[in-house]
């Protein structure tokens, strides 16, 4: 870790980590099946840092609003635990990574219909099932519970859903309604499974910036103290931490703690969401993937500003 005295401020770091990861070709690829994730622009990068002390660091694209996708999984997670009830939750979706792609079949059809963690898509839908028990439309209840963290309660700014990228991913959901009817099929979701799978893809939809997103995970690196209190106890922060660290950017998990050291939650979109606890919440965004979904140049960033700066869970 470096000190106070040899580390260039956060900001420096950060415009130079933009410098060098700023994509210069179209390298890497963008979803399949999702429309309008299609064609954006392949030099978009971002970077936002919010720390426990209060500050908030960005450089690059860190305001350009962009589409969460898996990363609100991190969210509708904590919002189930901090509910509370949590045995009810963890008796039908596991804690261990699946070494398979996020939207993958085969081992849902192999374990009856128990998802190996809730950041695969079908423990996702089995999380969104178990907030739609308390409240049908939970999408609007995740996006009104970043709002509050984020600051901003007014009508106009801030997250929003965009209701019309949701519709066209829905049209193309086929794999994620296949999943829905495994798990209705094996006793294991509650609400009809087209419910859930719009519930599911509307939360994907929330647009976000780099900002907005470091804003909204700081309650994971402040033992569950969000800008509005207590969102999850010290220990239910721990544990997601601890399954962002094993599950967090699928099967890719085991590369992305070696490259980075961090818990991270990735999403399609291209943005990854990073906790080092105790410190800050960092976000990135570039919207080329990897093979696994991964943000190509966010991952390259995140494994470089850890190795800078020496955040580190290790
Ligand atoms: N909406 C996407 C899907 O369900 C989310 C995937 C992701 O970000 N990994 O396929």
């Amino acid at each position: 870790m470096m000190t106070a005295l040899d580390s260039p401020p956060v900001g420096v770091v950060l415009d130079d980590i933009v410098r060098n990861h700023r994509p210069r070709s179209a390298a890497g690829s963008v979803p399949r099946g999702i429309p309008h994730l299609s064609s954006p622009p392949f030099d978009r990068f971002g970077i936002a840092v919010a720390t426990t002390s209060g500050e908030v660091f960005s450089s690059g694209d860190a305001d350009v609003p962009f589409s969460i996708q898996s990363i609100s999984k991190v969210f509708s997670l904590a919002m189930a635990l901090g509910a509370g009830n949590p045995d009810a939750l963890w008796s039908r979706v596991l804690r261990e990574p699946s070494g398979t792609s996020f939207n993958s079949l085969v081992q849902l059809e192999v374990e009856h219909g128990i998802p190996r963690n809730p950041f695969i898509n079908a423990g996702a839908l089995v999380v969104t099932d178990h907030l739609m028990e308390k409240s049908p439309d939970a999408a609007a209840e995740v996006l009104r519970f970043l709002a509050g963290q984020v600051g901003h309660r007014n009508e106009g700014k801030g997250p929003f859903i965009d209701e019309l990228a949701a519709g066209t991913e829905l049209a193309h959901s086929s794999r994620n309604l296949a999943l829905a009817h495994f798990l209705t099929d094996f006793g294991n979701l509650r609400r009809p499974a087209q419910a859930v799978v719009e519930n599911y893809v509307r939360q994907c939809s929330i647009m976000m910036s780099c900002t907005e997103v470091a804003k909204a995970g700081l309650f994971l690196a402040q033992d569950g103290q969000g800008a509005q209190g207590t969102v999850v106890s010290p220990s239910q922060a721990k544990r997601i931490c601890s399954i962002m660290l094993t599950c967090g950017m699928y099967d890719a998990a085991g590369e992305f703690a070696f490259r980075v050291g961090l818990p991270g939650k990735s999403g399609v979109g291209g943005g990854i969401l990073v906790i080092v606890p105790g410190e800050c919440s960092i976000c990135v965004w570039s919207p080329r993937l990897d093979s696994k979904g991964n943000s190509l140049a966010g991952t390259a960033a995140l494994a470089d500003l850890s190795d800078r700066t020496g955040w580190s869970v290790f």
